[in-house]
């Protein structure tokens, strides 16, 4: 496998070892797994969990055995990490607290996590010049200029007032007390600690900032894989409340509008840049799908009904009969608590990515969607049965 493969410009890929901070999450779990499976290079996975890579750890019949070694640790107390980043090649840092409900009830945690606890990272990396491919998020750039248009404006059509550019679109957060914003600007502020690394003192560097990406894996479902009361991103959410068979909820009348790219596709884009640094280093790179624009509230729709069908996509997969009042109106106060906002729209402008590494989406919302939900309904339908069936303490 080793010696048949080429980068982009024909060249052999040599092996390589890869720290992976965050192994262990939604994103985490994809890439190592394309890692092991397409490719020679060794990862070594650092985490403070491991379920989502138990199945590539065990048994030591994976053909891949000994490619991944995982070391369960605590970035922000563990002196093993300089150690584990010069023993690799390049360092990956997926390592977060990235759930928005995180963002206003936990805004501290939230800081600490997306800047303090990725400043050693950085500095370790640019001090062994080692590279870095550190996950920002497309949330860095906040709100669209053409929100601020009025409602009726028809500049708001006019991609200019919207589409979002790596190395031309402002960031634009909302006040200190709108809470919701200490994620992205965390994630901001690390970005130009990375980009003025790169600048002053060489560090070599790759930006990711993902649009929504998608599909099994992704978070918990409340009370099964994860703490009762928890608030995951809208996917398992609207998985939650769909296994549950209880309607949608949709904040604040699910206007807001984000574009879905299947995990698939995405880490296809990250392979790209892990393999070829001389076109990804120094640039921070967009990574979506722009043709999978939905409004929140038709992502609710779209998961309860394939489109033009008079089917249901969860009842197609899950044999049950389709939810009569499929979604209810929330409002973000109630949802969310004091201190919530929300980017209004995200399309990534895809010309750097195109450029660099000619990369490109494949999968439909559609597709996505069928897959994930087919996913999510063989690993929780019978665990979430099971507590619904339990009687309720009195
Ligand atoms: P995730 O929560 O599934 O994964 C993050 C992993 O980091 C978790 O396994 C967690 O245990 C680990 N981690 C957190 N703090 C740690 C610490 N102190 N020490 C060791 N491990 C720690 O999230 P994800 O969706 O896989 O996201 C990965 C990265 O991509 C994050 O930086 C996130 O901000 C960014 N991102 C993701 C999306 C998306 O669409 N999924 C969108 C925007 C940005
Ligand atoms: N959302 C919703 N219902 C839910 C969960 C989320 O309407 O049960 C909305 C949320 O307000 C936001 C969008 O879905 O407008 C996407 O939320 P997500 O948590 O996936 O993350 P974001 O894209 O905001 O980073």
């Amino acid at each position: 496998m080793a010696s048949s493969r080429v980068d982009l410009d024909g060249n052999p890929i040599k092996p390589i070892t890869i720290c992976m901070i965050g192994a262990g999450g939604f994103i985490g779990s994809h890439l190592c797994e394309k890692l092991m499976t397409e490719t020679p290079h060794t990862v070594l996975a650092l985490d403070v969990y491991n379920d989502k890579i138990k199945h590539l750890l065990e048994p030591e019949t994976n053909p891949w055995h000994g490619r991944i070694n995982f070391h369960r640790l605590n970035i922000k107390h563990d002196s093993r990490l300089e150690g584990l980043i010069k023993m690799a090649d390049l360092t990956i840092n997926l390592a977060a607290i990235c759930t928005p409900a995180d963002y206003n009830t936990r805004p501290l945690d939230t800081i600490y996590s997306n800047f303090i606890d990725a400043l050693p990272v950085v500095k370790y990396c640019s001090e062994n010049n080692k590279r870095l491919i550190h996950f920002s998020t497309c949330e860095v750039y906040g709100k669209t200029i053409g929100s601020f248009l009025p409602k009726d404006s028809p500049l708001r059509k006019d991609p200019a007032y919207y589409v979002l550019k790596e190395d031309e679109s402002p960031c634009i957060f909302g006040s200190i007390e709108k809470q919701r914003w200490s994620y992205a600007c965390a994630k901001q502020l690390i970005e130009r600690l990375i980009y003025a690394e790169g600048a002053e003192n060489g560090l070599e560097f790759t930006i990711v900032r993902p649009f929504n990406w998608i599909g099994p894996r992704m978070d918990f479902i409340p009370g099964i894989d994860g703490p009762s009361e928890g608030v995951p991103r809208v996917l398992a959410c609207f998985s939650n409340n769909l296994l549950r068979k209880e309607p949608l909820k949709l904040v604040d009348g699910g206007q807001s509008q984000r574009t879905f790219v299947y995990i698939k596709d995405a880490i296809e884009a990250v392979l790209l840049m892990i393999e070829n640094p001389a076109r990804a280093n120094g640039h921070i790179f967009n990574v979506g799908n722009p043709n999978n624009e939905v409004t929140v509230r038709q992502l609710g729709e779209m998961m309860v009904k394939v489109k033009g069908l008079s089917f249901i996509v969860y009842s197609k997969v899950s044999g049950d009969p389709p939810l009569e009042n499929a979604t209810v109106d929330v409002s973000s106060k109630e949802f969310y608590g004091e201190g919530y906002d929300d980017s209004d729209k995200r399309i990534p402008d895809m010309t750097i990515i195109n450029r660099q590494l000619g990369w490109n989406p494949k999968t439909s919302l559609w597709d996505l969607l069928e897959s994930t939900l087919t996913y999510q309904h063989r690993t929780y339908a019978e665990a979430v049965k099971k507590v619904i069936a339990k009687p309720v303490a009195s």
